[in-house]
This record gives structure tokens, C-alpha cells and sequence, in this order.
């Protein structure tokens, strides 16, 4: 994937002379002032920001500090353009959280090696962050990157004051399945059913994750119980429809799941772990009523309502 670079500076001449030097090393995107900057910022996300320190509005140390605060852009790093040389000056950049600074006059080797070294770097980050947060055997985010989504979502929806829905997913039978037909042929198993499951769960914001062994987990934001209800019949008959042979499950003849629900605007006591403990008892009662089926779990009553999947 192409890097992108943004610089932000109020001197025309300086934003043509490093845009030449670095366009071919990335896609380069500029602004002349602090504002304007930190707008394309958010929305482009850049590898890497250059920033004039010597700007007229808002100068570079207080857009720096401007990027730092912001948890969507504070990954991002920053390289000062300084004309003013010396120990002080360098200090100062480095301290405001800059990566590194460049002083003008600008020598088009030494931008070209230095912002090099920097996108080589992002890149390594950004390849270490894919894999903490990826489940190795089916490319689904991880427990990791579900919890601290989960533990978001959670909060957003209690700010929001909106339901949201959680469908704890468990493949039926599934040592059986390992048993009969190794491990391997339970690994592909396993790959269909997520992949699957991603299919099924491509509304804005709905993440599949795998949560454990042949368990997997999907949040649904702002999804009533009624919605909730739907996508767990939905997901069921869609993984039934698969027609992964199973032939020692006692459901069926095909690979088949049970999924344990719930919907809920989360209140002050509704943490991800209740809201995750609702789920747990309603698949465990989804697998007690005979697998191959959703149940909703009703947080505020500790009570379930079961619902089998038509076949
Ligand atoms: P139930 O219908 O009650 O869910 O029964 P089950 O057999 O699916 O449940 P159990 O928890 O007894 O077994 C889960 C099995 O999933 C056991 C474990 O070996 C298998 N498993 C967990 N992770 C993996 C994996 O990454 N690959 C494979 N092939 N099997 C896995
Ligand atoms: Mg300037
Ligand atoms: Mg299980
Ligand atoms: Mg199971």
C-alpha cells in the first residue's frame, strides 16, 4: 500500500520543494495552515505528517500538541521543518512528541533518507499491530481486538443511549467433528464457519471476531432485540446452509452452531463482562434445548426466552 504524507506549511515555495523531492516515495498531500492541517489529518490518516514550525496562525508546537491529544491521530508521527538551528530548537521539537525534525535549508537526501527511515517504520508498526490483533487461523480480529472494541462499543452505546447486540457463537459437536475427521479438516472447518460469519455481518460497524477455539463472537451496533433475534436465526440457517458434513452430530448431517443473544442499552451496571455472561447463559441454554438455534438472553430479569431456528 502506497504511504501517504501530508505537509503542513504556510510557505508555498517549501510545500513545492518537498513535495518534489518525495513524490516518489509517497502520496503527498499538503496544507498551508495549522487548521486545514490537522482536518486532512483526520480524515486521510497519513503515515507520516511534516510540520513548518514557523507558521503565522497556529504554529507547529500547538498543532503537535493538537495531533498528541487526539486518540485517532496520535500514532501519527511527526517530523518538524525548522529553520531555526541549534541544541534549544531540537530539544524542543523532540520534547513537543515529534519523531525527528529537518532543518531548512532543505537538502532533498537527507528529507528523502529520513522521511524513509520513518515510513519503513510505520509500516513495521502497522504490520506488528495487524498481527496482535488477527487470529492467525482465520484472519478474524482476535479476543484482544474484540475485548477493547467490545469495551468501546459498550460505552459508546451507553453514551448514545442505543442497544447493542451481542451473538456469541459455538460450532456443535465439535470435538466429535475433530475426532471423525482430524484436526486439519476441523481447522478448514473452522475457516468456512468465520468466513461465513464475516459474510453475514457486513452492516457499518458489525465485527466478527473469534473468541476462543471453534467460539466465535459478533457485535451488532444498535441492534434491538427484535434485529438481534433475526441475525441469530440468520446466521444459523446460514451456516446449516454451508452443508459441511458432520456426520457424527447429533443434529444433523451438516456442520451446525448455537448461537447465545442479547440486546441491551447498556446502563451504568451493564459492563462488557455482564453483557458477555448474558450471551454465555443464553447459548448454554441455546445447547440445552437441542443445538442449531439462537436464544436470547434478557439481561434486566436474568430471565431467557428461547427461540428455535426454523428448519
Ligand atoms: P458443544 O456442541 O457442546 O459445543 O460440543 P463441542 O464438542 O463443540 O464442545 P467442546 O468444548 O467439548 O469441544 C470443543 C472442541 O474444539 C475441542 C477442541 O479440540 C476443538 N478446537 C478448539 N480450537 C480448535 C482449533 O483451532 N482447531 C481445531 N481443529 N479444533 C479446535
Ligand atoms: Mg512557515
Ligand atoms: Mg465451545
Ligand atoms: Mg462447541
Amino acid at each position: 500500500m502506497e504511504s501517504t504524507i501530508l505537509i503542513i506549511d504556510d510557505h508555498a515555495e517549501t510545500i513545492r520543494l518537498l513535495s518534489a523531492m518525495l513524490r516518489d516515495q509517497a502520496r503527498v498531500l499538503f496544507a498551508t495552515n495549522g487548521l486545514a492541517g490537522l482536518e486532512i489529518a483526520r480524515a486521510e490518516r497519513p503515515q507520516l505528517i511534516l510540520l513548518d514550525v514557523e507558521m503565522k496562525s497556529m504554529d507547529g508546537f500547538a498543532v503537535c500538541s493538537r495531533i498528541m491529544a487526539d486518540p485517532d491521530l496520535r500514532h501519527c508521527p511527526v517530523m518538524f521543518v525548522t529553520a531555526s538551528a541549534g541544541i534549544d530548537s531540537e530539544v524542543a521539537c523532540l520534547d513537543a512528541g515529534a519523531v525527528d525534525f529537518i532543518s531548512k535549508p532543505l537538502n532533498g537526501a537527507v528529507v528523502q533518507a529520513r522521511v524513509r527511515t520513518h515510513l519503513r517504520l510505520q509500516a513495521a508498526l502497522a504490520s506488528l499491530d495487524t498481527l496482535a490483533s488477527r487470529d492467525g487461523l482465520t484472519g478474524l480480529h482476535n479476543r484482544r481486538a474484540f475485548d477493547a472494541q467490545f469495551a468501546q462499543e459498550v460505552a459508546r452505546h451507553r453514551r448514545q443511549r442505543a442497544p447493542l447486540g451481542v451473538a456469541l457463537v459455538d460450532v456443535d459437536h465439535f470435538k466429535q467433528y475433530n475426532d471423525r475427521y482430524g484436526h486439519q479438516m476441523g481447522d478448514e472447518c473452522l475457516r468456512s464457519v468465520a468466513h461465513a460469519l464475516a459474510q453475514c455481518s457486513r452492516r457499518p460497524g458489525e465485527v466478527v471476531s473469534r473468541y476462543g477455539g471453534e467460539e466465535f463472537v459478533v457485535l451488532l451496533p444498535s441492534t434491538n432485540v427484535d434485529a438481534v433475534l433475526r441475525f441469530g436465526q440468520w446466521i444459523c440457517a446460514h451456516i446449516e446452509a454451508l452443508q459441511l458434513p458432520h456426520d457424527v452430530s447429533t443434529v444433523g448431517r451438516n456442520v451446525t452452531i448455537s448461537v447465545g443473544l442479547c440486546s441491551v442499552t447498556p446502563g451504568p451496571d451493564d459492563t462488557p463482562a455482564r453483557l458477555l455472561d448474558v450471551a454465555d447463559k443464553a447459548l448454554y441454554e441455546a445447547k440445552r434445548a437441542g443445538r442449531n438455534r439462537s436464544t436470547m438472553g434478557v439481561a434486566a430479569h436474568g430471565t431467557v426466552a428461547t427461540l428455535p431456528t426454523p428448519c
